[in-house]
Order: structure tokens, then sequence, then C-alpha cells
């Protein structure tokens, strides 16, 4: 039975709206005393470990909770699940590459996942299959995941084809970036012909996703003061189209605008890719204009780029920068958890801190203990 309940304070004379019901709750077992012992835990069923096996069958066969855990087995930061992941991912490595690699990248606020979302229901139309992977390495600095709200991917997320992925929050840009250029591969194996890399851009990150992916695009907004900013950074020099979205309602003329001015000025930059000169295209990502003419410039520019070997070279180069990454991945982890290294570190960092030791020499000394 529901209890009904007056709350302490009530205005005076009130009557029953102030009442609250109570939901009955279950009598607590614990006795208020610290401890484990002090009450009875229920025993519950110890989750079965799946076999590397069952991460690759799993995979192979698409199923989409399987995928997830041989993602999450690749996330984990453990020794153990270190091990099992690169099997996992040795077996599963016939079976990748098969997929077309897209970087989106854009300032929080561009669009980025109404983009995403439209666009991906636009592949699920034509019967391709999507995974989007976030990767968010700022989200260890906010603290909260700029790209955590995924719900702006809502009809995208509930189509059997599709897969979203958003990374570990509070990751670093070099872990994260290895999880993901694997969590990639583990898509390409489970099917999806289409994967989209997406990032917040903020300086290091899109030079990150530019070398994970062959096609990069970069979403702008008219009058955001941020187009020569841009330019200057060398951002558009990355991207093989720049769209400009929001180009609806009283928004349309300036992103017009906007698509001329970068039009001219990537004719004065180098384009990033041999054979290919950048688009500078306008969408209403919100509208769901000028959304089929994105897709139709990137498999414009697949056709290309594969004709031409660019595509080969360029994945062939990629694997090259992997190999170099993870090689200075692995010496840092090694160097700084060294136990001569974490013990003299602090101090002196300390001492170059307040200027008693140069940087140099405070780095040298560190590098001879090793
Ligand atoms: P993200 O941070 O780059 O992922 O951007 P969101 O996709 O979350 O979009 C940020 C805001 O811009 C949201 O309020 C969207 O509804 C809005 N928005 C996204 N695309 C468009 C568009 O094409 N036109 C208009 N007018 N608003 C848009």
């Amino acid at each position: 039975m529901k209890k009904v309940k007056k709350p302490e304070w009530v205005p005076k004379n009130a009557g029953d709206e102030f009442t609250t019901r109570v939901v009955q709750g279950k009598e607590s077992q614990h006795n208020g005393m610290p401890g484990r012992k002090s009450y009875n835990r229920k025993k519950l069923p110890r989750r079965r470990q799946l076999s590397v096996e069952d991460y690759v069958c799993g995979v192979l066969s698409k199923d989409r909770t399987i995928l997830a855990q041989t993602i999450t087995l690749i996330e984990s930061n453990s020794q153990k699940h270190f091990d099992k992941a690169q099997e996992v991912l040795k077996q599963l490595l016939p079976y990748t590459g098969n997929s077309l690699r897209i970087g989106i990248t854009g300032v929080p606020g561009a669009g980025k996942s109404t983009f995403i979302e439209a666009l991906g229901c636009l592949l699920m139309k034509q019967d391709n299959s999507l995974a989007v992977l976030a990767i968010d390495p700022s989200s260890s600095l906010s603290k909260g995941s700029v790209l955590g709200d995924k719900t702006r991917m809502e009809k995208l997320a509930m189509h059997p084809n599709s897969f979203i992925r958003p990374s570990p929050a509070g990751g670093k840009l070099g872990g994260v970036t290895r999880k993901t250029r694997e969590t990639t591969l583990i898509c390409e194996a489970a099917g999806y012909d289409v994967i989209f890399i997406e990032t917040v851009g903020v300086g290091q990150n899109e030079i990150t996703v530019r070398s994970m992916v062959d096609f990069f695009l970069l979403l702008k907004i008219a009058g955001a003061g941020d187009e020569l900013q841009g330019i200057k950074k060398g951002v558009v020099e990355l991207a093989d189209a720049i769209l400009i979205n929001k180009a609806d309602g009283d928004n349309k003329t300036r992103a017009e605008i906007a698509r001329r001015d970068f039009a001219n000025a990537l004719n004065y930059l180098r384009s990033p890719t041999k054979g290919w000169k950048p688009e500078v295209l306008t969408c209403s990502a919100i509208s769901e204009t000028g959304i089929s003419e994105v897709w139709d410039i990137i498999k414009k520019y697949e056709k290309i780029v594969r004709r031409s070997g660019v595509f080969t070279e360029r994945r062939n180069q990629q694997n090259l920068g992997w190999m170099h990454d993870l090689v200075n991945e692995h010496l840092l982890n090694v160097f700084y958890n060294d136990p001569r290294i974490l013990e003299i570190l602090p101090n002196l960092e300390k001492e170059v801190r307040s200027g008693k030791i140069p940087p140099t020499k405070a780095a040298w000394k560190l590098l001879k203990e090793i």
C-alpha cells in the first residue's frame, strides 16, 4: 500500500494537495556499522568472461553487444586486458581495411552531431552501415564530455546498421588516439563500411584525426569569427572539404558569403591530398539540405584517390606513423614509470620551477638515469 505523508513544512490551512506519496521501501539489512560482514549481501552470479574466440566470433558476426565489449577491452588500461585485446586484434586484422574512414571536426556548437545524424540517416537509406567514433580528449580537462551528449543522434542510434561509440572520458590524447585507431579496425572487421571519426576542433585534435582518416571534413559556421583564425591555424589546410553549416533562415546569405571567402582562401593554400582540390559547400543539418551533396563529394573524392593510388599511399604512410606513435607511447610509459625516474623527478621538477637548475641540465640528468 502507498503511504500518504505530509511534508514537514506546509502552508497554514493547507489541504491534501501538499501531501506526497511515499512508496514503501525495502527494509535495509545494513546495521549502520561500517564493514562488509555486518549485512548479508546477496551473491550475484559472476558474468562469464569472454574468451578471445568469443570476442572474435562476436565481432565478425556483427553482434553489437560483443562489439561494444571488445572496444571496452581495447580501451582498458590493465595489462591483462591489453594482452587479450592485442590477441583479438591480431585475429581480426585480416578482416580490416575495407571501410571509408571520414574525419569530422568543428568547434563545439558547429553542428557536428546534428550533421552526423542527418548524413548518417541518408547513408542508412542507401543501405550503408556506419560506425561513429567520437574522440574527446578535451574531456580530461573539462571533466565533462563535450561529445558525451549523443542524444542528438537519436534516429541514427536506433538504426540496426549503425553503431555509435564515444571515446572514454578523461583519456590522454596519445592513449585515445591508439584506442581510436584500434577501435576503427574492430568496427571494420565487424563489417561497417563507413566510419566517422568525430572530434572537437581544438588545434592538436585535427592533426591527430587527419592521421587516421581517408577524408577530412571541417565543419564551420558563418559569422562565428573563426574563419580567419582557422586559416591562420592551418586547420583549413588539412581539410578535403569545408562545410558551412546552418545555412538556413537569416543565416543563408552569411553562409554563402563565408563559402566564397573560404573558396578564395583555398586558392592560396596547398591541398592536403594529391590530385584533389578541396571543396567548400554549405548545408543545413537541421533542415537536411545540402547533405546528399556532401556525400556526393566524398564519393567523388574516393573514386579519384583510389584510382590514382593516393588512397593506398596515404594509408601506408598512416600505418608507418602509427607504428612510430606506438613506439613513442611505449617509451614514454617505460621512462616515466621507471623507479629511478619516479624517485628523482619530483625534486628535479621543483628545482627547475624555482630556477635552481636549467631545464636542459635537468633533462640530461633524467635521461642519463636509464
Ligand atoms: P556540436 O557541438 O558540433 O555537435 O553541435 P550540435 O549538433 O550539438 O548543434 C549545436 C546547436 O546548433 C544545436 O542547438 C543544434 O540544434 C543547432 N544546429 C545544428 N545544425 C544546425 C543547422 O543546420 N541550422 C540551425 N539553425 N541550427 C543547427
